[in-house]
């Protein structure tokens, strides 16, 4: 039978497995960080009135620029992301993936690297691989925490075209605070001086999560630095694939050399300000969710876990000799979390109070068992 290597196929990609995590039908399913908690009724009718008015004119191309959307976009992080920021300086893809990947398209690529400091979003690096974008591993302390002096030589070494930061660190919780990154933005000039410096992402998918502020403010002055942000999580939106980024106009004018001419389809335009009417209503979900957070963290530590500190809307939790089994025997219980790879310890999403306490009780047991 012909497979995938008798084919033609690009010789990196080649034994290759796809990204995925497990999509399988069990009563609690916390292991994608998604939002619980399904659109409020009242925003589902404004979609779908957004929506009507989209199709009667479905025979267009839509907005492809995206005009209406990217200034309300502009306008939310105006109001909620403590920096000003207008339409030149934002840009909306097909959820934060994508503009990901048109970022490495214009700044990455053959002949090119990009660093991130794992474990961390496992993404950053098949997009990389996708683009042809050299990956380099970067360092994280035992604590998850980034050690400055520690990446500042990496950068220093390797001399990466482009450096992920993600803040807060999926699958860790670890925020990212300011003067770390800017830190590794002045290494990543420093170290590309010569040329025309290098561009630093910093990937806030769970900013509205954050105990602290959003990094959003750091783009003031830093032409290069690049803020990518998400509705899948915060947003309870990630069906609709919608993310955008927020940095200098001139980042903008670049990611237009390599989008797909109308990649925003005008439905998925429609819907994503409909949502963005909602913002308040939303982040009440957010607040919610951010108080359950706070109370795994409480919770597993009493059951006797580790925890990292979080600032997601998710917890890493452990230790285990083998996560693996543990997982497994939390899905025996009919909880589905993560296994990211990162030896010892495993993810939670947080889910509605009723969920988190189904998973609270499977790992009670789940603990009573190992230490019997
Ligand atoms: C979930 C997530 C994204 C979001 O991806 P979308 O394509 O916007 O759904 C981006 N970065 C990180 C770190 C994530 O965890």
């Amino acid at each position: 039978m012909t497979g995938i290597d008798d084919l033609p196929i690009r010789d990196e990609l080649r034994g290759k497995t796809p990204y995925g995590a497990p999509q399988l039908q069990v009563p609690v399913r916390l292991n994608t960080n998604e939002n619980p908690y399904p659109l409020p009724e009242p925003l589902v009718a404004r979609i779908a009135e957004r929506v009507a008015e989209a199709a009667r004119h479905l025979n267009r191309y839509p907005d492809r620029d995206a005009v209406e959307l990217r200034t309300a976009l502009a306008g939310y992080l105006t109001r909620t992301a403590g920096h000003p920021v207008g339409l030149a300086n934002v840009w909306a893809a097909n959820g934060s993936n994508e503009v990901l990947q048109q970022l490495l398209q214009a700044f990455g690529g053959p002949g090119r690297t990009a660093i991130g400091f794992e474990p961390s979003y496992s993404m950053h690096a098949l997009i990389a691989r996708g683009t042809g974008t050299g990956w380099l591993s970067g360092p994280r302390r035992e604590d998850f925490t980034i050690d400055v002096a520690a990446a500042v030589a990496a950068i220093a070494e390797h001399r990466p075209d482009v450096v992920f930061v993600c803040s807060p660190n999926n699958p860790t919780g670890t925020a990212v605070d300011a003067a770390t990154v800017l830190a590794l933005y002045d290494a990543a000039q420093a170290a590309r001086a010569d040329d025309h410096g290098a561009l630093v992402v910093v990937d806030e998918a769970y900013g509205e999560f954050s105990h602290g502020p959003s990094l959003l403010p750091l783009i003031e002055g830093r032409p290069r630095l690049v803020v990518s942000r998400t509705m899948s999580k915060a947003f309870g939106a990630a069906g609709l694939r919608l993310g955008y980024l927020a940095a200098h106009a001139a980042v903008v004018d670049a990611v237009q050399l390599v989008r797909l001419p109308y990649h925003l389809s005008a439905v998925t335009q429609a819907t994503a300000l409909a949502a963005l009417e909602y913002t308040d209503t939303l982040l009440g979900y957010v607040e919610q969710l951010k108080a359950e957070r706070d109370r795994l963290v409480t919770e597993l530590r009493a059951i006797g876990c580790e925890v990292t500190a979080s600032d997601a809307n998710f917890v890493q939790f452990g230790r285990f000799d083998d996560a693996r089994t543990a997982w497994r025997r939390l899905l025996d219980r009919g909880v589905l979390v993560r296994d990211n790879g990162v030896p010892g310890w495993l993810r939670v999403t947080a889910g509605t109070p009723a969920e988190n306490d189904a998973f609270l009780d499977a790992v009670r047991e789940l603990m009573k068992e190992q230490s019997a």
